[in-house]
């Protein structure tokens, strides 16, 4: 473990220590960030009205929109001079949000990161090759500075060039891959293509991130590439990656819990739920200067594992995430979301690990297509194998989904592949 006290705290001196943090953070913005003063005012709430975790629930939740109603500085609860780096979203969904840190922040997030790449499994004689993009995205600067702290040899490759990336991956003997498992995926196919065997390469541990994935996911990159693969969780507007990561018994995401307090809510009513009932993530900051966050809406739906783990680590776990609350569907008044597609699809021979959800509308009606791609062009001679195979899988995914979506099977290397995140869903409603 990198920090045995705090990774194995017991829960009453980690609830101590949450409560002492949570009262500096809410001082602290409370005195310096005009916004926070005028919603804790709204809201009655004093810095010295804190005394317990539960009044935590008091709180107001702070939004994406306040982000960037605030945008691009307004919410830093730091002066400028104090701030070492800025950062901001992909900005996907508008404009960007903006994060700024200080130099105590940096240390923060390195330290997080360090601990959820030691217990993936990696130490000071790996050689880690981040395929995440550097730039304002914060990925790769994340796990730039936490494998660095451990003493791995960091390779700062960048995303996209997949054939330059296997190249240095073969020659520098890289035993570590930071990527998403979608970008993986496609680097598994390049590898094959340019005929680089996984026996020519040392990599042996996989630290993905950034955007879901399914178990089905993780046992084909493990298989495609004889590694463990492991997730690891965060957004930029909370730190980056280094929120949460995996252990090597993959049971769930160990949270950095003395920085981040993680709450699980109804996303309808905002009521708090028990733990081990699924809802949205609800994360407050407690240790960071740059830009706290107080009860933080992450949008991402999961639940939380409270029991310690058999790797011995005490710190709350929070398990996959199911998906986006803005990337679930609603298709005739079914949820959808896209991990159940692909939960259903890579488990089945014959079709690659790619596809994409269109959703249209004829007349009033909401129609799901599932665009699946072939693996190799095996089938596509054979009409009746084809028809076998797409009601096969329109089957399984009306048992999954309860609805009938269309199948449409996709010829080989036709779905676009991401260096990134990647783009599953097209609604054109
Ligand atoms: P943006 O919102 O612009 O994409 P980020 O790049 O910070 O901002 O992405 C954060 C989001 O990425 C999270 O809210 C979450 O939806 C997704 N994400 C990150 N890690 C994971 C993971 N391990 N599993 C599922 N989703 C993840
Ligand atoms: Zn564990």
């Amino acid at each position: 473990m990198w920090n045995r006290e705090v990774e194995t705290m017991r829960r009453r001196d980690m609830d101590a220590l949450q409560l002492e943090r949570l009262q500096r953070t809410v001082k602290r913005v409370y005195d310096t960030v005009p916004f926070y003063r005028a919603r804790l005012d709204g809201a009655g709430i004093t810095p010295d009205g804190v005394k317990s975790l539960n009044d935590l629930r008091r709180i107001p939740f702070t939004v994406k929109d306040d982000l960037r109603d605030h945008y691009p500085f307004g919410l830093f609860a730091a002066p400028m001079r104090e701030i070492v780096r800025i950062h901001a979203s992909s900005g996907t969904t508008g404009k960007p949000t903006t994060v700024g840190y200080t130099r105590a922040d940096l240390d923060m997030w390195s330290e997080c990161v360090a601990r959820l790449v030691t217990m993936a499994g990696g130490g000071a004689d790996d050689i880690a090759q981040i395929a995440f993009g550097y730039g304002l995205f914060t990925g790769a600067f994340g796990l730039h500075g936490g494998l660095e702290k451990i003493g791995a040899s960091v390779i700062p490759m960048s995303s996209g060039n997949t054939e330059k990336q296997i190249m240095i991956m073969r020659d520098f003997m890289s035993t570590i891959l930071v990527s998403t498992p979608s970008y993986a995926m496609y680097m598994s196919e390049a590898l094959e293509e340019q005929g680089v065997k996984k026996s020519d390469l040392k990599l042996r541990i996989g630290l993905f991130g950034a955007e879901g994935s399914t178990e089905e996911m993780r046992r084909q990159l493990e298989h495609r590439w004889g590694i463990t693969a492991t997730e690891n969780y965060g957004m930029s507007e909370l730190v980056g990656p280094g929120v949460s990561g995996e252990c090597t018994r993959k049971t769930g995401m160990h949270i950095n819990e003395d920085c981040f307090i993680p709450e699980i809510i109804n996303p309808e009513t905002g009521e708090t739920l028990e733990y081990g009932q699924t809802g949205e993530l609800v994360i407050t900051t407690v240790l960071k200067e740059g830009i706290p966050l107080l009860r933080y809406r992450t949008k991402d739906i999961t639940r939380l594992i409270p029991e310690p783990c058999a790797c011995g680590r005490t710190t709350m776990r929070m398990a996959k995430i199911q998906g986006r609350s803005d990337d679930m569907l609603i298709i005739r008044g079914v949820n959808v979301f896209p991990s159940q597609v692909e939960s259903v699809l890579l488990g089945m021979a014959h079709i690659s690990p790619h596809y994409q959800l269109v959703v249209s509308k004829s007349g009033y009606t909401d129609v799901l297509e599932v665009v699946v791609e072939l693996e190799d062009d095996a089938l596509l001679d054979s009409f009746g194998q084809l028809e076998t195979l797409e009601k096969s899988i329109k089957h399984k995914l009306h048992v999954v989904l309860g609805l009938d979506a269309q199948v449409r099977l996709a010829e080989p290397k036709t779905i676009e592949r991401s260096t990134g995140k990647a783009k599953r869903v097209i609604d054109l409603r």
